[in-house]
Protein backbone atom coordinates (compact mmCIF):
# COMPACT_ATOMS: atom_id res chain seq x y z
CA UNK A 1 0.00 0.00 0.00
CA UNK A 2 1.31 3.63 -0.97
CA UNK A 3 1.23 5.55 1.63
CA UNK A 4 -1.49 8.05 2.24
CA UNK A 5 -0.80 11.78 1.14
CA UNK A 6 -0.07 14.13 3.72
CA UNK A 7 -2.37 17.08 3.60
CA UNK A 8 -1.36 20.61 5.29
CA UNK A 9 -4.20 22.62 6.85
CA UNK A 10 -3.43 26.08 8.25
CA UNK A 11 -3.89 26.80 11.50
CA UNK A 12 -5.97 29.52 12.61
CA UNK A 13 -4.97 31.97 14.99
CA UNK A 14 -5.94 30.93 18.56
CA UNK A 15 -8.87 33.01 19.34
CA UNK A 16 -11.07 30.63 17.41
CA UNK A 17 -13.07 28.17 18.75
CA UNK A 18 -11.10 25.03 19.96
CA UNK A 19 -11.68 22.45 17.53
CA UNK A 20 -12.79 24.69 14.36
CA UNK A 21 -10.06 22.59 12.26
CA UNK A 22 -11.35 18.92 13.53
CA UNK A 23 -14.40 18.77 10.35
CA UNK A 24 -11.53 19.61 7.91
CA UNK A 25 -9.14 17.25 9.08
CA UNK A 26 -11.97 14.53 9.67
CA UNK A 27 -13.07 15.09 5.95
CA UNK A 28 -9.23 14.73 4.65
CA UNK A 29 -9.02 11.31 6.40
CA UNK A 30 -12.37 10.27 5.37
CA UNK A 31 -11.03 10.66 1.72
CA UNK A 32 -7.92 8.76 2.21
CA UNK A 33 -5.54 11.52 3.51
CA UNK A 34 -3.27 12.48 6.43
CA UNK A 35 -4.26 15.81 7.71
CA UNK A 36 -0.98 17.72 8.95
CA UNK A 37 -2.00 20.96 11.00
CA UNK A 38 0.39 23.72 10.72
CA UNK A 39 1.77 25.76 12.59
CA UNK A 40 -0.19 29.47 13.81
CA UNK A 41 1.94 31.29 12.36
CA UNK A 42 4.65 30.08 10.72
CA UNK A 43 7.35 32.20 8.98
CA UNK A 44 6.24 33.15 5.21
CA UNK A 45 9.82 32.38 4.08
CA UNK A 46 8.96 28.74 5.32
CA UNK A 47 6.28 28.33 2.81
CA UNK A 48 8.42 27.07 0.04
CA UNK A 49 9.88 23.99 2.52
CA UNK A 50 6.33 23.18 3.52
CA UNK A 51 5.26 22.37 0.16
CA UNK A 52 7.93 20.88 -0.34
CA UNK A 53 7.34 18.08 2.11
CA UNK A 54 3.49 17.83 1.94
CA UNK A 55 1.42 16.36 -0.77
CA UNK A 56 -1.22 19.01 -0.96
CA UNK A 57 -2.40 22.63 0.69
CA UNK A 58 -6.17 23.06 2.11
CA UNK A 59 -6.29 26.72 3.33
CA UNK A 60 -9.83 26.29 5.60
CA UNK A 61 -12.64 29.35 6.61
CA UNK A 62 -11.40 31.62 8.86
CA UNK A 63 -10.85 36.07 9.71
CA UNK A 64 -11.25 38.28 7.36
CA UNK A 65 -7.82 39.54 5.09
CA UNK A 66 -6.61 42.67 5.27
CA UNK A 67 -8.18 45.03 2.92
CA UNK A 68 -4.58 46.03 2.30
CA UNK A 69 -3.46 43.97 0.15
CA UNK A 70 -5.98 45.22 -2.32
CA UNK A 71 -5.56 48.45 -1.61
CA UNK A 72 -8.88 49.80 0.19
CA UNK A 73 -9.12 50.86 3.53
CA UNK A 74 -10.83 48.97 6.09
CA UNK A 75 -14.57 49.08 5.98
CA UNK A 76 -17.02 50.10 9.01
CA UNK A 77 -17.63 46.53 8.67
CA UNK A 78 -14.90 44.29 8.86
CA UNK A 79 -14.50 41.71 11.07
CA UNK A 80 -10.92 41.13 12.91
CA UNK A 81 -7.75 40.37 10.90
CA UNK A 82 -4.38 38.97 12.00
CA UNK A 83 -1.39 40.55 9.86
CA UNK A 84 0.57 37.16 10.52
CA UNK A 85 -1.91 34.42 9.76
CA UNK A 86 -2.44 36.72 6.08
CA UNK A 87 0.55 36.92 4.96
CA UNK A 88 1.30 33.01 6.01
CA UNK A 89 -1.36 31.35 4.38
CA UNK A 90 -0.81 34.08 1.46
CA UNK A 91 2.94 32.87 0.50
CA UNK A 92 1.98 29.09 1.06
CA UNK A 93 -0.62 29.87 -1.53
CA UNK A 94 1.36 31.47 -4.10
CA UNK A 95 4.40 28.71 -3.09
CA UNK A 96 1.64 25.48 -3.75
CA UNK A 97 0.84 26.88 -6.99
CA UNK A 98 4.16 27.54 -8.04
CA UNK A 99 5.06 24.13 -7.14
CA UNK A 100 1.61 22.96 -9.11
CA UNK A 101 1.15 21.27 -6.25
CA UNK A 102 -3.06 20.35 -5.19
CA UNK A 103 -4.50 23.28 -3.68
CA UNK A 104 -8.30 23.14 -1.95
CA UNK A 105 -9.11 26.56 -0.56
CA UNK A 106 -12.78 26.98 2.07
CA UNK A 107 -14.23 30.23 2.38
CA UNK A 108 -11.38 32.32 3.45
CA UNK A 109 -9.15 29.93 1.52
CA UNK A 110 -11.11 31.13 -1.47
CA UNK A 111 -10.66 34.89 -0.06
CA UNK A 112 -6.71 34.41 0.56
CA UNK A 113 -6.54 32.75 -3.37
CA UNK A 114 -8.25 35.68 -5.19
CA UNK A 115 -6.10 38.40 -2.66
CA UNK A 116 -3.04 36.29 -3.48
CA UNK A 117 -3.71 36.45 -6.76
CA UNK A 118 -4.15 40.30 -7.66
CA UNK A 119 -7.99 40.09 -6.71
CA UNK A 120 -10.00 42.14 -4.39
CA UNK A 121 -12.92 41.34 -1.94
CA UNK A 122 -15.73 42.62 -0.76
CA UNK A 123 -15.57 43.54 2.50
CA UNK A 124 -19.05 43.38 3.64
CA UNK A 125 -21.51 41.74 1.53
CA UNK A 126 -24.39 43.56 3.35
CA UNK A 127 -22.94 46.91 3.05
CA UNK A 128 -21.53 46.69 -0.10
CA UNK A 129 -23.85 44.14 -2.51
CA UNK A 130 -27.46 45.24 -2.58
CA UNK A 131 -29.66 42.45 -3.36
CA UNK A 132 -27.63 40.16 -1.93
CA UNK A 133 -28.76 36.88 -0.03
CA UNK A 134 -27.85 36.53 3.52
CA UNK A 135 -24.61 34.59 3.29
CA UNK A 136 -23.84 35.09 7.03
CA UNK A 137 -26.13 32.32 8.57
CA UNK A 138 -24.07 30.50 12.00
CA UNK A 139 -25.48 26.81 11.25
CA UNK A 140 -22.95 24.51 9.52
CA UNK A 141 -25.49 22.37 8.60
CA UNK A 142 -28.23 24.29 6.86
CA UNK A 143 -27.93 24.66 3.31
CA UNK A 144 -30.05 28.26 2.64
CA UNK A 145 -28.96 29.42 -0.87
CA UNK A 146 -28.00 26.90 -3.73
CA UNK A 147 -25.22 27.76 -6.53
CA UNK A 148 -25.38 27.01 -10.08
CA UNK A 149 -22.30 25.33 -11.06
CA UNK A 150 -20.69 26.37 -14.37
CA UNK A 151 -20.90 23.54 -17.09
CA UNK A 152 -17.44 21.88 -18.56
CA UNK A 153 -15.63 23.47 -15.01
CA UNK A 154 -13.54 20.69 -13.32
CA UNK A 155 -16.10 21.56 -10.01
CA UNK A 156 -18.70 20.11 -12.80
CA UNK A 157 -16.29 17.50 -13.59
CA UNK A 158 -16.19 16.56 -9.80
CA UNK A 159 -19.82 16.96 -8.49
CA UNK A 160 -21.56 15.71 -11.64
CA UNK A 161 -24.33 18.31 -10.54
CA UNK A 162 -25.03 21.83 -12.59
CA UNK A 163 -26.92 22.95 -9.18
CA UNK A 164 -26.96 22.16 -5.95
CA UNK A 165 -27.97 23.51 -2.16
CA UNK A 166 -25.04 24.43 0.12
CA UNK A 167 -24.34 26.27 3.68
CA UNK A 168 -22.94 29.50 3.93
CA UNK A 169 -21.14 31.21 6.61
CA UNK A 170 -19.59 34.14 5.21
CA UNK A 171 -19.89 38.19 5.33
CA UNK A 172 -17.48 38.82 2.43
CA UNK A 173 -16.82 37.27 -1.19
CA UNK A 174 -14.60 37.72 -3.88
CA UNK A 175 -15.15 41.13 -6.10
CA UNK A 176 -12.94 41.50 -8.08
CA UNK A 177 -11.48 38.35 -9.60
CA UNK A 178 -7.87 37.52 -10.17
CA UNK A 179 -7.09 37.21 -13.88
CA UNK A 180 -5.93 34.24 -12.99
CA UNK A 181 -9.28 32.42 -11.88
CA UNK A 182 -11.59 31.06 -13.34
CA UNK A 183 -15.49 32.00 -11.81
CA UNK A 184 -17.16 28.37 -11.34
CA UNK A 185 -20.20 28.78 -9.32
CA UNK A 186 -22.70 31.77 -8.34
CA UNK A 187 -25.04 31.90 -5.93
CA UNK A 188 -28.68 33.37 -7.15
CA UNK A 189 -27.75 36.71 -6.43
CA UNK A 190 -24.63 36.33 -8.13
CA UNK A 191 -22.20 36.10 -5.72
CA UNK A 192 -19.05 34.02 -6.53
CA UNK A 193 -19.32 30.70 -4.69
CA UNK A 194 -16.43 28.55 -6.42
CA UNK A 195 -13.34 29.34 -8.32
CA UNK A 196 -10.50 27.36 -9.92
CA UNK A 197 -7.41 27.68 -11.89
CA UNK A 198 -7.62 25.32 -14.95
CA UNK A 199 -3.94 25.07 -16.13
CA UNK A 200 -3.18 23.69 -12.21
CA UNK A 201 -3.04 19.82 -11.90
CA UNK A 202 -5.80 20.66 -8.55
CA UNK A 203 -6.43 24.33 -7.64
CA UNK A 204 -9.94 24.42 -6.47
CA UNK A 205 -12.03 26.72 -4.16
CA UNK A 206 -14.86 27.18 -3.19
CA UNK A 207 -16.66 29.64 -0.61
CA UNK A 208 -19.08 27.46 0.92
CA UNK A 209 -18.25 24.53 4.02
CA UNK A 210 -18.04 21.12 2.42
CA UNK A 211 -15.97 19.79 5.71
CA UNK A 212 -19.29 20.27 7.59
CA UNK A 213 -21.87 18.56 5.47
CA UNK A 214 -19.47 15.25 4.54
CA UNK A 215 -21.42 13.29 6.81
CA UNK A 216 -24.98 13.79 5.63
CA UNK A 217 -23.54 14.97 1.92
CA UNK A 218 -22.37 12.59 -0.71
CA UNK A 219 -21.24 15.46 -2.88
CA UNK A 220 -19.26 17.07 -0.02
CA UNK A 221 -17.13 14.05 0.48
CA UNK A 222 -16.47 14.00 -3.83
CA UNK A 223 -14.41 17.57 -3.64
CA UNK A 224 -12.33 15.97 -0.49
CA UNK A 225 -11.95 12.58 -2.32
CA UNK A 226 -10.87 14.91 -5.40
CA UNK A 227 -8.79 16.94 -3.88
CA UNK A 228 -6.86 14.04 -1.93
CA UNK A 229 -6.78 11.68 -5.03
CA UNK A 230 -4.99 14.66 -6.88
CA UNK A 231 -2.45 14.53 -3.93
CA UNK A 232 -0.98 11.00 -4.33
MN1 LIG B 1 -22.89 31.88 0.31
Amino acid sequence: MPHPPLIGITNPPPDRKVGYLKNYSDAVGKAGGVAVTLPWPFAPGQADLLVERLDGILLPGGHDVDPTYYDEAPHPQLGSIDADHDAAEIALARATLAARKPLFCICRGMQVLNVALGGSLYQDLAAQYPGALNHDQDDYLLTPHTIDVVSGSRLHAILGATSLAVNSLHHQAVCRISERLVVTARAPDGIVEAVEIPDQPFALAVQYHPEALVDGDPLALLLFTAFVQSCR
